[in-house]
């Protein structure tokens, strides 16, 4: 099938490489025209593992990019808008999916071709219908339902695991609002191997994908908000508490051969030093103000962003409780990225952490495997990022572990040969506490007296 894909950032990139790869003609477009200019060249412009092995293969043949909307719309059987949905003022900025739905409705005016329009974007429900179809049906003086198809599918990859979770989807959510729609998104996603299609209304599917990233999240926050109680009490560690609670059948199911199944869903259930990324916070904030606007209470999910808010504070206390005054103190922040894998440091810990260093005083290096670029710009001027893990653990008094890189797991071998070990604050739980000389941790409770 030919596809356009409408903005080409996070999720417009990975889709478009995805779809190319499994046979479909795909452009790119976007307004950024450095963007598009490497698409051109065939360079993935962030960091996402796979990606770049697909874009040397597809990039100048099935996957192309441009800055031209209307030609590339003209040219394809399905548009999709992946553009961002930001915040403003805790509520969706739809000011993006607007002038895309907008720009898109222009270029199909005098197009007589039967075309599908997908919103791929994050949106609050209602949007496909009430905002998109508006802006669709006046700019192209079309009707939806008469050759012109509406749909809202969804995105799930999770930043880090974006190809994987593209190439083979746990599901696919089709909210189509006509036939023509529901053909062209079955065909488009005949290649890939689904288990589960869910069909439905373009609301209901603007609604799985808020609810499913506030149940994440509110995951994260409950973990938190118990493991800062157990952080209380001597002798107990929140890990073994949670390893406790995972045991419950219900969690962890019980194979007929004896063998327990482990959840992915059992890494949100964790503590640590709270969520990031350009979805979750953005995402609940936005379905709070959706639900003030609805005159529905939504206490539960002001209470998770509140939790998420001051986590990082509950690394820099664990800072202060073993060193005192961080102030004129060397510190190393390890990872800048909002998780592992991805370069990505949007509404990152890691950030809120380097600005409360700074804020007292501390010297702080950072480093990140990844996040090189996007950390160097996204960091307070003061915090020096490093190009190596030794460089910012030199002479470091107190060490901030905020992203759980795989690269830090030599972390214990590296302080173990220095005379005078830093005290690690694991934000993550990653490392052992018994691996390291001075350990703390968010959940772990004081040494029994
Ligand atoms: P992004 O900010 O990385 O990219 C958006 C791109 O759209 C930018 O490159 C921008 O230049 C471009 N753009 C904006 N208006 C345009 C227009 N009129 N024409 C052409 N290009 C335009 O955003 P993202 O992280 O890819 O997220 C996109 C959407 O997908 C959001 O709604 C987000 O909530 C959702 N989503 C993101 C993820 C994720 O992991 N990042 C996962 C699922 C869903």
């Amino acid at each position: 099938m030919r596809v356009a894909v409408v903005g080409t950032g996070y999720v417009g990139l990975v889709s478009g490489a995805c779809l190319a790869e499994v046979g479909h003609e795909v452009i790119c477009v976007d307004l950024d025209a450095a963007k598009v200019a490497s698409i051109e060249r065939g360079e993935a412009f962030l960091f996402e593992p796979g990606l770049q092995e697909i874009m040397d293969h597809t990039a100048g043949s099935r996957l192309r990019g441009s800055t031209d909307l209307a030609a590339a719309v003209r040219a394809s059987e399905l548009t999709m808008i992946a553009v961002g949905t930001p915040s403003s003022d805790g509520r969706i900025d739809l000011g993006y999916v607007r002038s895309a739905a907008a720009a898109i409705g222009a270029a199909l005016r005098e197009h007589p071709e039967p075309h599908v329009v997908v919103v791929k974007s994050t949106v609050v429900p209602g949007t496909t219908e009430d905002v998109v179809r508006p802006e669709l049906e006046r700019a192209s003086g079309r009707r939806v339902g008469d050759g012109l198809g509406l749909a809202m599918n969804p995105e799930f990859l999770r930043e880090g695991n974006a190809v994987v979770d593209f190439m083979e989807p746990d599901r696919i959510v089709l909210g189509v609002a006509d036939d023509l729609a529901r053909e062209r998104l079955e065909a488009l996603y005949a290649p890939f191997a689904c288990p589960d299609v869910l069909v439905t209304t373009p609301r209901t599917a603007e609604a799985i994908k808020y609810t499913s990233n506030a149940v994440l999240a509110t995951l994260i926050s409950f973990s938190n908000e118990i493991g800062n109680l157990m952080a209380k009490l001597p002798g107990v560690d929140v890990r073994t508490v949670m390893e406790g609670v995972y045991l419950d059948r219900r969690w962890s199911p019980i194979l007929e051969d004896g063998r327990r199944v482990r959840p992915g869903i059992l890494t949100y259930l964790a503590a640590g030093c709270g969520f990031g990324g350009s979805c979750f916070p953005k995402d609940v904030q936005a379905l709070k103000a959706f639900a003030r606007a609805h005159d529905a209470p939504t206490p539960l999910l002001e209470a998770v962003m509140d939790i998420n808010g001051s986590q990082p504070g509950e690394v820099v206390a664990l800072l202060e409780r073993g060193l005192g005054d961080l102030r004129g103190r060397r510190l190393a922040l390890l990872g800048v990225a909002f998780k592992p894998d991805t370069d990505d440091v949007r509404e990152s810990p890691s950030l809120r952490v380097a600005q409360m260093l700074v804020a007292a005083g501390a010297e702080t290096r950072a480093f990140d495997p990844a996040a090189r670029e996007t950390g160097r710009v996204a960091l307070p001027a003061q915090v020096q990022l490093c190009d190596t893990l030794e460089d910012a653990l030199e002479g470091a008094e107190g060490v901030a572990l905020m992203t759980s890189w795989r690269d830090f797991a030599v972390l214990p071998a590296l302080l173990a040969s220095r005379e005078d070990p830093p005290l690690l604050v694991d934000g993550r739980r990653m490392l052992d506490p018994r691996s390291v000389a001075r350990y703390a941790g968010i959940g772990l409770g004081p040494e029994p007296s």
